[in-house]
C-alpha cells in the first residue's frame, strides 16, 4: 500500500539531494500520539514536500517512547476517485506494485507465525489490492474479508475475484463473521494522526476471542547513513504521518485495552499481535515455502489473467523456486515468462543478447511500464543462475548477467525521476554483475579483469566481502593463466589484502599462488616469488596441484640460496635464511644442495645451535669426500656449542645429551673453556671428582687465558676438599692466594671474596 500510494502522489519534484535535512531544528510542545505524553519534542530532520519544492515537513521525536511524527502533515484522502477522472494514471504504478513492488513474502510471513488450527476468518483492514487476503483465503483455506476505500482495492477485487468491501471500517460497521479470528491492517496505522479510534475498532472487529495483527514501519531504520532510496519508502512524506517504535505501539494497543501483546521488528518493519485471550505467536517460524509454491503454481493455473498479474505471479514463482535449488521446475516458470513476454513485450528469453540493447534515451514511467515488465531485472537474474548451475552454458549465463545489468541501467533512471526505487532488483543487478566477472574467469581472464573494473562503486561499500572475493579470483585467474599484463592492474589491491595474514580460503590461496607466479615469471623478483610461494603453500588445500608448487618453491628457494652464497657469501645467505630454510625444511634434498644445507648450518651456528646441527646432519650424506672431514667437524663443533650453551644455563638434559661429543672434541683441540665446562659438568650432573679434577687441573695450568685460570684452580681447590685431599685443597688454595701468584690481581677480583668457602670447605673435611 505504501509504496504504491506513494507512486501515486509523488509527481517528479525533488532530486535526492537535499531531499532530507538532518539538522536539528526547533522545539515545540507536542503530545506523543502514540504514548499521549507531552513534552518539548525536537524535530532533528526534515523532509521535503512532494507537493510543493519549496515546503519542508518536520518530523519531531518523542524522547519518551521514540515515535516520530510530522505534526502539519494532514492525512491524505484515500476514498477512490472517479474513474473519468482518468483511471489510465494510475496503470503503470499498479503495474509496478503487481509485478514487482508488492513484497510478497514480508506481507504473507506474519501468517505462519500466528498460524493456529483456531484461525477460521480473516479481517484484512486497508487490504490494498489484496495479495495477502488472496494467499490467506486460496493458499490456508480462511475464510478472508477485506476492506479499503482506495481504488487500487477495487481493481484487486476484480482482477483477484476479491471479496474487498469498498469504505473504511467505522465504530458502527457490521459485517458478516464479526467478530473474527484474525484481524490485520498492514501498514496503515502509520498513515492516520491518532491511532486510538483505529485501533479500538479493529479491537471490536476482534472480539474477545480474536487476534489483532498490526504491521508498520519502524522509526528505527531511519538512520543517516542510509541511502535515500532506502528510506523514501519509510518516510513516505506527506503521506506518513506517525513513524512507531516497538514500544509507542506496544502503547497504542494497551490503551486499547488488550491484555496479551508481543512485539517483533525486522529494523525495517514492526510486527504487533495483541489479543485478550491466551495468545500464541512464534516470531521464527519460517514461511511454508511449498505452501507459498503451490499458490503461486496454482494462480498461474487460471487461463484467463490480466497480463500483469501473470507476470508477478510468474517472476515470483520464478525467484522461488530458484532460491530453493528446484532449478527443473524453475526452467519450466521461465518457459512461461518466456511465452507470455514474447507476445506482450516482443522480449526474447531465448535470446538475452537482444533484450534491452539498444541505447534508451530518457523514457518516463508510464513509457517504460508500456514498454517492460517490471521484474525484468530480477528474471533475468534467476535465468542466469539457472544457465549457471542447471544447462551448465556459462556463455548463456554470462548473456544474461549482462543483460540483468543493461536492464537495471534502463530501469534505475525512470525510477529515480519520481522517487522510488527498487532494491531487490538493484541488488540482484549487482550481484549480476560481480557473477559476470567471475564467470568470466573461466573463460577470458583479460575480460574477467575488464569486467571487475568496471563495477559500480557502490559495489565496494554495499558488497565489500564479496567484492573482495571476487577480485581475488578474477586476479587468481589471470595471473595463474600467465596473463600478468591484465593481473598487474589488480596486484596492488591483492597484495594489500593479502599481506594482513596467513591465507584464510581457497581464493586467498590462489591469489598468493599468483602474485608468486608474477614475481617470478614477469617481474623477476625472486624473493618476492618466495614470499607469495611460502604464503600460498601455507596451510594449503591437499592436491596434486599444490604439491607440484611445492616444488617449484623448493627449487626457487635453493637456487635463491645458491645467488646468495656465489655473491654475497655465507653474511648475505644469513640474512635471507629464514625464507630459504622455510622451504627447503620438508624437502627431499639431492647432492647439488649440498652448499646450501651446509650455509644453513653456518647461517644458524651462533644464536641457534640446534636448528644449525639439524641442517649440517641433513648436508653431511650430500657431502662430497673432500668435504665430509669439514663437516663432521662443524657438526662436532656445533655440539660442543650447545654443550656449553646447556651448562652455562643449568639445562642437564641438554648437556647429557652433548656431553660425549665435547669429551672426544676437548680432547682433540683442548680448548680449555670446554674442559672447564666439563669439568663443572662433571662435578654437577655427572657427580665424577676425579673427572671434574682432571679437567679443573687442565684449566688452571693453561696460560692463554688468565682468568679462566684463576677460576680452574678456585674449582680444583673445592673438588679437592670435597674429595677428603685436604693437604692437596690446602696446597692449591695457598698457590692461589699467594702474593706471588702472578694473577694475584686477578684472583682478588675474580675469586678473592670466595676465599672464605673455601677455607670453611677445608676444615669442614678435616
Ligand atoms: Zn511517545
Amino acid at each position: 500500500m505504501t509504496v504504491l500510494h506513494f507512486l501515486e502522489t509523488i509527481s517528479p519534484f525533488a532530486h535526492k539531494k537535499g531531499w532530507i535535512h538532518w539538522e536539528s531544528g526547533l522545539s515545540r510542545t507536542l503530545t506523543c500520539p502514540a504514548c499521549h505524553t507531552t513534552q518539548s519534542m525536537k524535530t532533528k530532520r526534515s523532509v521535503a514536500s512532494p507537493y510543493s519544492t519549496h515546503r519542508r515537513y518536520r518530523l519531531y521525536d518523542c524522547t519518551f517512547c521514540g515515535t516520530a511524527h510530522f505534526p502539519d502533515v494532514s492525512a491524505p484522502v484515500y476514498e477512490h476517485r472517479p474513474p473519468s477522472e482518468d483511471e489510465e494514471k494510475y496503470t503503470a504504478p499498479k503495474k509496478f506494485y503487481v509485478e514487482q513492488g508488492a513484497g510478497f513474502e514480508s506481507m504473507i510471513a506474519p501468517f505462519f507465525w500466528a498460524r493456529s488450527p483456531s484461525i477460521k476468518t480473516l479481517l484484512e483492514v486497508g487490504c490494498g489490492y489484496g495479495f495477502s487476503l488472496d494467499f490467506a483465503g486460496r493458499a490456508l483455506g480462511w475464510k478472508a474479508l477485506g476492506i479499503d476505500p482506495s481504488h487500487i482495492a477495487r481493481h484487486g477485487a476484480q482482477e483477484l475475484g476479491l471479496p474487498i468491501m469498498d469504505g473504511y471500517l467505522g465504530a458502527d460497521t457490521e459485517l458478516e463473521n464479526m467478530p473474527f479470528d484474525l484481524v490485520f491492517s498492514s501498514e496503515v496505522i502509520e498513515h492516520i494522526a491518532d491511532p486510538d479510534p483505529f485501533v479500538s475498532v479493529l479491537a471490536r472487529a476482534a472480539g474477545t476471542k480474536g487476534t489483532l495483527l498490526l504491521t508498520t514501519p519502524d522509526i528505527a531504520g531511519l538512520r543517516q547513513e542510509r541511502a535515500v532510496e532506502e528510506i523514501i519508502p519509510l518516510l513516505s512524506p506527506g503521506s506518513h504521518l506517525v513513524l512507531y517504535s516497538e514500544d509507542g505501539l506496544r502503547a497504542c494497543l494497551q490503551r486499547a485495552g488488550f491484555t496479551n501483546i508481543e512485539v517483533t521488528s525486522t529494523g525495517e518493519t514492526i510486527y504487533a499481535f495483541a489479543a485478550n485471550d491466551a495468545l500464541y505467536v512464534d516470531f521464527t517460524a519460517p514461511i511454508d515455502r511449498q505452501i507459498l509454491s503451490r499458490y503461486m503454481q496454482d494462480r498461474l493455473s487460471a487461463k484467463e489473467m490480466p497480463a500483469h498479474l501473470r507476470t508477478g505471479f510468474a517472476g515470483r514463482l520464478l525467484r522461488l523456486q530458484t532460491d530453493n535449488g528446484d532449478y527443473q521446475a524453475a526452467l519450466k516458470t521461465l518457459e512461461i515468462l518466456q511465452q507470455h513476454w514474447k507476445t506482450h513485450f516482443g522480449l526474447d528469453l531465448h535470446a538475452p543478447d537482444t533484450i534491452e540493447n539498444v541505447a534508451h534515451t530518457n523514457q518516463d514511467f508510464d513509457e517504460y511500464a508500456a514498454a517492460h515488465p517490471f521484474n525484468l531485472v530480477i528474471v533475468l537474474y534467476c535465468a542466469g543462475i539457472l544457465a549457471l548451475n542447471e544447462t551448465q552454458d556459462q556463455d548463456l549465463a554470462l548473456a544474461f548477467f549482462k543483460a540483468c545489468k543493461r536492464c537495471y541501467a534502463v530501469m534505475e533512471p525512470v525510477l529515480t525521476a519520481i522517487n522510488a526505487s527498487d532494491l531487490d532488483s538493484r541488488n540482484l543487478a549487482h550481484e549480476a554483475a560481480l557473477l559476470c566477472a567471475g564467470v568470466l574467469t573461466q573463460s577470458n581472464p583479460a575480460k574477467a579483469i575488464s569486467a571487475f573494473e568496471s563495477l559500480d562503486p557502490f559495489l565496494i561499500q554495499a558488497y565489500a566481502d564479496r567484492y573482495e572475493k571476487t577480485r581475488l579470483e578474477v586476479f587468481a585467474a589471470a595471473a595463474n593463466s600467465g596473463d600478468y599484463a591484465s593481473a598487474e592492474r589488480l596486484r596492488p589491491a591483492v597484495e594489500a589484502v593479502l599481506q594482513k595474514g596467513p591465507c584464510q580460503d581457497d581464493f586467498e590461496h590462489a591469489a598468493a599462488m599468483g602474485l608468486a607466479m608474477m614475481a617470478l615469471n614477469y617481474r623477476f623478483d625472486r624473493p618476492d616469488g618466495l614470499f607469495w610461494l611460502q604464503k600460498a603453500l601455507n596451510n594449503a588445500p591437499d592436491g596434486p596441484q599444490w604439491e607440484s608448487m611445492r616444488k617449484v618453491w623448493q627449487t626457487q628457494a635453493a637456487a635463491y640460496g645458491t645467488e646468495l652464497l656465489v655473491h654475497g657469501g655465507q653474511p648475505a645467505f644469513t640474512r635471507k635464511r629464514q625464507e630459504i630454510r622455510a622451504a627447503l625444511q620438508s624437502a627431499s634434498l639431492t647432492p647439488k644442495d649440498f652448499a646450501i644445507a651446509e650455509a644453513l648450518g653456518l647461517a644458524y651456528m651462533d644464536d641457534q645451535p640446534h636448528i644449525a646441527l639439524a641442517w649440517l646432519e641433513r648436508a653431511l650424506p650430500l657431502a662430497s669426500e673432500d668435504h665430509q672431514a669439514v663437516t663432521t667437524a662443524r657438526i662436532a663443533d656445533t655440539h660442543t656449542h650447545i654443550f656449553l650453551q646447556a651448562v652455562n644455563a643449568g639445562n642437564m638434559d641438554e648437556a647429557a645429551k652433548t656431553c660425549s661429543a665435547a669429551t672426544g672434541m676437548a680432547n682433540v683441540n683442548d680448548d680449555p673453556g670446554l674442559h672447564f665446562a666439563l669439568g663443572l659438568d662433571a662435578l654437577n650432573r655427572r657427580c665424577d671428582l676425579a673427572e671434574a679434577a682432571k679437567r679443573f687441573a687442565l684449566v688452571a695450568d693453561q696460560h692463554d687465558d688468565p682468568a679462566l685460570s684463576v677460576q680452574g684452580a678456585f674449582h680444583l681447590a673445592m673438588v679437592q676438599a670435597r674429595n677428603g685431599n685436604i693437604p692437596k685443597a690446602q696446597q692449591t688454595a695457598d698457590t692461589l692466594y699467594s702474593a706471588a701468584n702472578p694473577n694475584a690481581a686477578l684472583v682478588i677480583q675474580l675469586v678473592g671474596k670466595r676465599q672464605a668457602e673455601l677455607d670453611a670447605a677445608i676444615a669442614a673435611t678435616a
